[in-house]
């Protein structure tokens, strides 16, 4: 065992604070990583508050993840003390299942780990993710940050990044393809980050005037306005895939009118009851309504290569972890560009973790 600190929530609508507990010892397959950065995700307010009534307190978020590999056990083969390596929202699954074996461990038949308020496989005890200063995780679920990233601004890329990333790789976007965007906050910003460096021509759909030049500067080709009367008419039938990000409840019907012949809009921000939609939006063009989490760790690897490749880096802003309860008010309230990363070098500097 290893002594560990980090901030957790120790019960739900408390600020988080300081927490102390161990990590595990060194199972022969497991890398152990310093945390140098860990990214503020809206899963990690919501867990904290206990929004969704299955918070497991005390409860330590964090699930994009990157650090220095500290230690490693006898039988890991890709990591040596020293690797920048990074951890997204699964530190495990059964490894076995038909979903396991194509690289989909988000959708292991048999149940797949949490990085934080899930349950580990062998112990069953609750898993604390990277608002913390060190994480025990299996080598098959840690992934390679390359020399050519950003450390400082990989993290986003562990969780916004590949729920972005998973959904335009399955649609194949690449040249030619007519990608929109709808909403620019951690999500939307990614994918059209992203969108442009596969060569799509990308639009984004915004309800806020004022974000215009602002999706110019992420590289976005054509900016509509979805309050501006005509302007979504003015495109009808005219993209390909539609990635929405809204993260809360709203209307599909709008954005489904803009799809092309065999268009499919892809839900990724919103985990809410979504009001109806009427189905003429979709038997028209014979378009496609689907949703998408995440993605497999194969599939996270191939996306920190991609931005290797490509350049690419979401836009963050760095704060100490004394910052977090500050920093959860401002993603409330959408008053961030684009995503929140704890430098976790701030982690003790207050005395008291
Ligand atoms: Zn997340
Ligand atoms: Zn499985």
């Amino acid at each position: 065992m290893s002594k560990a600190h980090g901030y957790a929530a120790h019960e739900a609508r408390m600020p988080l604070s300081p927490f102390h507990f161990e990590r595990r010892a060194l199972r022969p397959d497991d890398v152990r990583i310093d945390i140098r950065y860990c990214g503020i995700c809206h899963t990690d307010l919501h867990l904290a508050r206990n929004d969704w009534g299955i918070t497991v307190f005390p409860c330590c978020p964090g699930h994009e993840i990157v650090g220095t590999v500290s230690a490693v056990g006898p039988q890991v083969t890709k990591f040596k003390v020293g690797d920048l390596a990074a951890i997204g929202c699964l530190v495990d699954s059964c490894g076995e299942c038909d979903q396991c074996h194509r690289g989909n461990e988000q959708f292991c038949r048999n149940g797949y780990t949490l990085t934080y308020n899930g349950k580990d496989r062998v112990s069953g005890e609750v898993t604390h993710g990277g608002y913390s200063d060190h994480i025990v995780c299996r080598e098959s679920f840690v992934v390679r940050v390359r020399a050519a990233l950003d450390a400082a601004r990989v993290a986003p890329l562990l969780c916004a990044g590949i729920t972005v990333y998973s959904p335009l790789r399955k649609y194949r976007a690449g040249p030619g393809m007519r990608l929109g965007v709808v909403g620019i906050g951690g999500l939307g910003h990614m994918a059209v980050k992203l969108g442009v460096a596969l060569g799509c021509e990308v639009t984004v759909v915004t309800s806020s005037e004022s974000k215009r030049d602002a999706a110019h500067a992420l590289g976005a080709h054509r900016v509509l306005s979805s309050k501006e009367p005509g302007a979504l008419a003015s495109l009808a039938s005219g993209l390909d895939l539609i990635i929405d990000t809204v993260p809360v409840a709203h209307e599909l019907d709008p954005y489904l009118g803009l799809l092309d012949v065999e268009g499919a809009l892809v839900v990724v921000g919103a985990i809410a009851q979504m009001p109806g939609f009427h189905a003429r939006s979709v038997l028209k063009n014979r378009r496609s309504i689907s949703a998408s989490p995440i993605g497999g760790i194969a599939e996270t690897q191939e996306l920190l290569d991609f931005c290797a490749l490509h350049g690419v880096h979401p836009d963050c802003e760095m704060i100490p972890i004394q910052d977090v309860n500050r920093a959860f008010d401002r993603m409330e309230r959408a008053d961030v560009k684009y995503r929140f990363v704890i430098d976790m070098a701030s982690l003790g500097r207050d005395g008291s973790a």
